[in-house]
């Protein structure tokens, strides 16, 4: 968001960020909350703030190796107490798409794989199958026998459902097909 008491900082990388998500890590004056407020900061190598603060420094290197956006869950109490509105959620995303157009491989490729696999799975179902979504997130990383005992007590609770509903399924794909027209016509512009 550009505002008044935006402060440029020349990063290329603040840029990059600026024009996938919207957001101006310029805005942020290291007041700390966003990391104060994160429930996964003690597992970051560089807290929320500390990232934020990387990229307007345009240290690219720190960044695209830190583990931090990789092990963000999206919860947004970041977002929700930064007294400059800056959106931390949207910066972790707009980081992590960075990296993947820039061919850098992610730090934790678990977490990538399995969001390419619930992508994948949400796009064809229309919403989560869990069942087809484990077996693909198996195949992507050969780990066959992790969280087995977690899965099995889901299953036998009838948690995971052996068939998908695809109820709405068009309408999700609908928006698959519209997000991918949007980002072709961002990369052409
Ligand atoms: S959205 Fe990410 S950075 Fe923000 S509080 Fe949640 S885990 Fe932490
Ligand atoms: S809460 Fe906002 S202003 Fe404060 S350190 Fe985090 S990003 Fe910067």
């Amino acid at each position: 968001m550009e505002s008044a008491h935006t402060v440029a900082s020349g990063s290329k990388l603040a840029e990059a960020v600026l024009s996938e998500s919207g957001q101006n890590v310029n805005l942020c004056y290291q007041c700390g909350k966003c990391a104060a407020g994160c429930p996964i900061s003690y597992e970051m190598d560089y807290k929320p703030s500390q990232l934020i603060h990387a990229i307007r420094l345009g240290m690219d290197d720190l960044v695209f190796n830190s583990k931090t956006m990789w092990l963000c869950s999206a919860c947004e109490p970041c977002t929700t107490r930064c007294p400059q509105e800056v959106d931390i959620a949207r910066v972790m995303d707009a980081v992590k798409i960075t990296a993947m157009r820039r061919r850098i491989k992610p730090t934790i490729p678990e977490v990538a794989s399995f969001n390419k696999a619930a992508l994948s799975n949400i796009k064809t179902c229309g919403r989560m199958f869990e069942i087809a979504m484990i077996v693909a997130l198996k195949l992507r990383t050969f780990d066959f026998f992790k969280d087995m005992g977690l899965g099995m007590k889901m299953f036998m609770k009838g948690k995971l459902k052996l068939m998908p509903s695809f109820t709405g399924a068009w309408k999700t794909r609908k928006i698959f097909r519209r997000v991918k027209s949007i980002e072709k016509r961002n990369q052409t512009a």
